[in-house]
């Protein structure tokens, strides 16, 4: 056994840390001692349990309404179920709100999450995408109430948008969609544990959730701001009403018959669990404290930020999120990502989208009190490490090959060698360095983006595949 451990161990041991705050996205650390281990035993005491059916374990039932409890205590009240994760919530809101609706649409802001596209195609519901605010990124309330039509069954706002961490109007929206008797879904999936905290510590953070007339559901990631582990968030409705629509039975087979209140049937006990004990153990005061940390780690990275020569903060986040652009076209933001990273940081870099320029994220969290100055010193660092190389350039000629490739008639071989020719090839490790990938990747129109990363994604889970 010992052996399967320390074999896991190493394998673990090449991946990004997920402690002491290196890792500004895909991972939240409270910097609490003791809190992987206490959720490792809840994980372990539940994980043989299933929620498949909650009369024959009973204690799933009761930590999922516990959860639940807390999440509508934060956010205003309502039912919920507790989903896999943020995509599930986001799916179930808009499963819930299609019902029967022929020619089905949702309008989105152009900001909101991949998830809804998802949604969209998962569903068959149309995505209408509303531009937002070309300076603040915020959704333009105006424009989204007259893109809401007679087929409209849903308007979505974020608390805030994942890419540049701002809280859209969601009071002006909500009374929009309430005013053509629209459902409208508030996606709190990342500040739906932290932002109500901010405002209890003084921040002026506007009503986001059910207090907000007109709101319908509320979606809020457990393992983002509460720090739980991965596999648990909540999706909340205003009442058990709107909830019908993602519940599912099925009668029609010999077995039991399946009832099901999210997109999974069997569901392991393990991450409900171990998010109710972390939970638990944090408490309202600590996780008062901990947005405690993680506002004062957010306001001096984003303070030192702006005397960083050359780098911006896109918008005015609302939350705990930064999104940087480059002021300066005499370097590039996908060298200072790998010089990041060779520092031992890593931050995620996000395209160019409508006016949004390239930019790099931080998710900033509780870990981060303490670590502002290496943070701020690294990203000078690699600002000046980009520019003593200069941009990265790509071929004219090879940037308007790309431009004009149709990905709807390339083959699967036309695939593979223009894949090796951006250095993803299949065979092989990833190059050391991503910025020429990246810059060849944002040279590409979106939709040859998608079926590039997409094919690149095939290659990687191949038996046998490893990178280690
Ligand atoms: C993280 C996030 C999601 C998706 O959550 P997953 O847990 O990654 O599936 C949806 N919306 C927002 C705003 C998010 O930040």
């Amino acid at each position: 056994m010992t052996d399967v451990l320390a074999e896991l161990r190493a394998l673990r041991a090449g991946d990004l840390p997920t402690h002491g705050g290196h890792t500004l996205a895909y991972v939240y650390d409270s910097g609490l001692a003791g809190l992987d281990e206490l959720a490792a035993s809840a994980h372990a005491l539940a994980s043989s349990a299933n929620a498949l059916d909650p009369t024959a374990f009973p204690s799933l039932l009761r930590l999922e309404n516990d959860l639940v409890a807390t999440a509508a205590d934060l956010l205003g009240g309502g039912v919920g179920s507790v989903t896999s994760g943020g995509t599930e919530s986001c799916l179930l809101a808009v499963l819930a709100a299609r019902g029967d609706a022929p020619e089905p649409n949702m309008v989105l802001p152009s900001t909101a999450h991949a998830a809804f596209h998802k949604a969209a195609h998962l569903f068959g519901v149309r995505p209408v995408v509303v531009p937002v605010d070309p300076v603040t990124f915020r959704a333009d309330p105006a424009a989204m109430a007259a893109a809401i039509d007679d087929s409209t069954v849903l308007v979505v706002a974020s608390a805030p948008s994942y890419a540049h961490g701002v809280l859209d109007p969601v009071a002006e929206i909500a009374a929009a969609a309430a005013a053509r008797g629209v459902r409208m879904h508030v996606d709190a999936c990342i500040g739906g544990w932290v932002l109500p905290y901010f405002r209890r510590l003084g921040v002026p953070v506007p009503e986001f959730g059910f207090a907000v007339e007109g709101v319908t559901s509320v979606s809020v990631d457990l393992h983002k701001y509460a720090y739980c582990p991965k596999g648990v968030s909540v999706l909340l409705h205003r009442d058990a009403d709107l909830r019908r629509g993602h519940y599912f039975a099925s009668a029609r087979w010999p077995g039991y018959t399946m009832l099901n209140t999210t997109l999974q049937s069997t569901r392991s006990g393990g991450p409900l669990a171990a998010a109710w004990a972390v939970v638990r153990q944090i408490g309202d005061e600590g996780y008062l404290r901990l947005a405690e940390r993680t506002l004062a780690a957010v306001r001096r990275i984003r303070e030192g930020v702006a005397a960083v020569d050359g780098l911006r903060v896109l918008g005015e986040p609302d939350s705990t999120l930064l999104a940087l652009a480059a002021d300066s076209e005499e370097f590039d933001l996908f060298t200072v990502a790998d010089e990041m990273r060779e520092r031992g940081w890593y931050v995620q870099p996000q395209f160019a989208h409508e006016s949004s320029p390239l930019n790099l994220h931080l998710t900033v969290t509780a870990a981060n009190h303490g670590t502002e100055n290496e943070i701020l010193t690294a990203l000078a660092e690699s600002v000046a490490a980009a520019r003593a190389a200069g941009p990265v350039r790509v071929d004219p000629d090879v940037a308007a090959f790309i431009a004009a490739l149709d990905p709807g008639t390339l083959t699967g071989e036309q695939f593979a060698g223009l894949l090796s020719a951006a250095g993803l090839g299949g065979s092989g490790a990833l190059p050391a360095r991503m910025a020429e990938v990246n810059a060849l990747l944002a040279a590409a129109p979106p939709a040859l983006r998608e079926r590039l990363l997409l094919e690149f994604l095939g290659t990687l889970y191949r038996p046998g595949k490893s990178f280690t």
